[in-house]
C-alpha cells in the first residue's frame, strides 16, 4: 500500500469518469460519496468528465442530484466543452454543422459557435441519439466537399439499461467507410482533454490522476500523458479483461470505494 499511496501523492484533482464509475444505472456505486469526503479531507478536489456529449452539465446534476449527490456547476465537464474549445482555437468564427443532441446544440450556442445547415466550414459529430438518415446523408456530403471533420469522443458503444448503443466511434466508422475520411477526436484519450483540464484547473499534468472504468479511454488518457490512473472492476471492464489488455493502470481496484483507501 505504500508504494501505492506514493503513485498519488502529487495528485490535487482526481478526473473521474461517471457511468460505470461514480455510479451505474440510477444508484451510486459503493463508496462514492465517502471516495469524495476522503479528497477533501486530505487536501485533494475533484472533476467529473464525461465523453458523453448526449448530455449538458444541467443534466448531468440533476442526475447526480436525484441519486444523492450535489454537484457543483463547475466539477462537470464533458468532451462537447472541449469540441467548443477547439472549434474557438481552430475556426473561430466559422460555421458548423452539428450532429447532436439539443443538450448539445445548447452548449455550443451558449459559447457563440455559429451552427449552420448549409456549407459549413466544419461538420461536429456529437453523441447525437436522434440523429436521422437525412443528417447523415448531409454530413456526408458535407465531408466529402471538403469541411472540417470534429468528432467529440472515440467510445465505439455506450451502455444502456438491458445491453448497449452505438456511439460516436461506430458512427464515425460510418462516415469514414462513406466519405474516406477520419475526424480529428477530442475527448478522452485525447490530448485536447489534458490540455483543457490543466488550464482550467491552472495545474500541471502531475497534479492529475483519471479514474475510469474503461480502458481505451478513462486509462488510455493517463497511460499517453504519463498521468496515474486507477481502474475500476465497476463498470465496462473485468478483472479478466484487464489481465489480457496491454494497457495497464496504476492501480486496479473493485470500485471507487475501494480507492480511497489509496489517498
Ligand atoms: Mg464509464
Amino acid at each position: 500500500m505504500k508504494a501505492e499511496k506514493d503513485i498519488l501523492k502529487k495528485t490535487r484533482y482526481f478526473v473521474i469518469d461517471m457511468d460505470g464509475t461514480f455510479y451505474l444505472g440510477d444508484k451510486l456505486l459503493p463508496g462514492a460519496l465517502s471516495f469524495i469526503e476522503k479528497l477533501s479531507a486530505t487536501g485533494r478536489d475533484y472533476l467529473f468528465f464525461t465523453n458523453n456529449s448526449s448530455h449538458s452539465v444541467e443534466s448531468c446534476r440533476k442526475k447526480l442530484a436525484a441519486m444523492g449527490f450535489a454537484a457543483p456547476e463547475n466539477k462537470i465537464v464533458i468532451s462537447s466543452h472541449v469540441a467548443a474549445e477547439y472549434l474557438d482555437r481552430n475556426f473561430a468564427g466559422k460555421s458548423v454543422y452539428l450532429l447532436g443532441n439539443r443538450e448539445l446544440y445548447d452548449c455550443f450556442t451558449a459559447r457563440g459557435i455559429r451552427l449552420t445547415a448549409d456549407s459549413p466550414d466544419a461538420v461536429v459529430l456529437g453523441f447525437d441519439t436522434e440523429l436521422t438518415y437525412e443528417r447523415i446523408k448531409k454530413a456526408a456530403n458535407f465531408i466529402s466537399d471538403g469541411a472540417a471533420f470534429i468528432a467529440t469522443h472515440p467510445d465505439v458503444n455506450c451502455p444502456v439499461q438491458g445491453g448497449f448503443m452505438p456511439d460516436v466511434g461506430s458512427m464515425i466508422e460510418l462516415f469514414a467507410a462513406s466519405t474516406g475520411k477520419r475526424p480529428k477526436v477530442v475527448g478522452k484519450p485525447m490530448t485536447e482533454t489534458v490540455d483543457y483540464i490543466t488550464g482550467m484547473l491552472n495545474c500541471g499534468r502531475d497534479e492529475l490522476a483519471f479514474v475510469g472504468d474503461r480502458l481505451e479511454t478513462d486509462i488510455a488518457i493517463a497511460v499517453n500523458h504519463k498521468i496515474p490512473s486507477a481502474l475500476v472492476f465497476s463498470g465496462v471492464t473485468s478483472p479478466e479483461q484487464y489481465d489480457a489488455s496491454r494497457l495497464k493502470s496504476s492501480i486496479a481496484v473493485e470500485g471507487i470505494g475501494a480507492l480511497a483507501a489509496y489517498l
